[in-house]
């Protein structure tokens, strides 16, 4: 793996659009498993128009051999080689974790985990996630469950049963990635989200072009109509910021505020921003 990924780091330099996963194998998953060498950072999700903080979103990392692998790499790895459950339980478990630390920090902020696509279709997720965060002590409703709208799109009969499932037991569910599927509104309609995430490439993309602009208000209108809060990804400049305001988005996260961290980081990124003026 640590030669796969200089080299795919040096295909980089040449092509910066093309990322090549390296082939991370079953062995090597399970051995990072085993020596729990996975850890989660946090991105603070902020207020569009007051920059105050609502929420985190827990973000796996993996150091391997001194570097960084991506976690959409490690993630699509697990899921090809059937060890999303075993990782994704550890995932959830770290994120806990570090969000009851967050709480007696004085922070009960909500905290929002990534569902991977082929851990959705486990029938006892509902309930496994429910008893996770019933032994860390923290309310359901404190948790948010970012699943992508691909995924979404990909089995909608399976993510309505198990998104419906999770909803009662008092998580809430955002969309992520919105916009690089073509969802419909019907379609959005039969699963009860509460957040629709504004794909990166269309905040990024709307202050030049005015067609993703376009779409960008239309998505906008669409989740107020469907009572859906939205967070633009990606917000890097006050330009960006200023336009998902003005286009009316409910939260923002992005390089602007900060990056993802850990958790101790977070709670003293935290505590200087609480003494600071606004
Ligand atoms: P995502 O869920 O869309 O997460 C947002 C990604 O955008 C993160 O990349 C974050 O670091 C990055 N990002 C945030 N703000 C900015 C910005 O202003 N500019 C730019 N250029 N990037 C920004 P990261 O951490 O590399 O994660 C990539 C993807 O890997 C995630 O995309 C998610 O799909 C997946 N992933 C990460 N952690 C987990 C996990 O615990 N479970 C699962 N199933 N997937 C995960
Ligand atoms: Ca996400
Ligand atoms: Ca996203």
């Amino acid at each position: 793996l640590a030669s796969q990924l200089s080299a795919s780091r040096d295909s980089h330099a040449r092509r910066p659009l093309q990322a090549v996963a390296p082939d991370i194998s079953p062995s090597e998953l399970l051995d990072g498993i085993r020596r729990d060498v996975f850890s989660m950072h946090f991105q603070p999700k902020v207020d569009a128009n007051t920059l105050r903080v609502v929420g985190v979103e827990a973000l796996a990392r993996w150091q391997h051999a001194g570097q960084s692998v991506r976690p959409d790499f490690f993630i699509g790895a697990a899921e090809r080689h059937g060890l999303i459950a075993p990782l994704s339980r550890m995932l959830l478990a770290k994120t806990l974790n570090d969000a009851s630390r967050l709480a007696e920090a004085g922070f009960p902020l909500f905290i929002a985990f990534n569902l991977s696509a082929s851990w959705l279709s486990d029938i006892h997720l509902p309930e496994f996630i429910l008893e996770s965060i019933q032994a860390v002590s923290l309310p359901a409703e404190r948790l948010i469950l970012e699943i992508t709208e691909t995924t979404i799109l990909s089995d909608l009969d399976t993510a309505m049963d198990v998104l419906t499932r999770q909803r009662l037991k008092g998580f809430k569910l955002s969309i992520d990635d919105f916009g690089t599927g073509y969802s419909s509104m019907e379609q959005l309609q039969r699963i009860p989200f509460s957040e629709l995430k504004l794909d990166r490439s269309f905040v990024q993309g709307a202050a030049d072009r005015p067609t993703v602009r376009a779409i960008l208000s239309a998505s906008i209108d669409m989740a107020r109509k469907l009572k859906l809060s939205t967070v633009a990804e990606g917000v890097e400049t006050q330009a960006e910021l200023d336009l998902v305001r003005g286009l009316g988005c409910d939260l923002v996260q992005g390089w602007l505020i900060a990056k993802a961290m850990p958790v101790a980081e977070l709670i003293d990124w935290l505590r200087s921003r609480a003494t600071q003026p606004t």
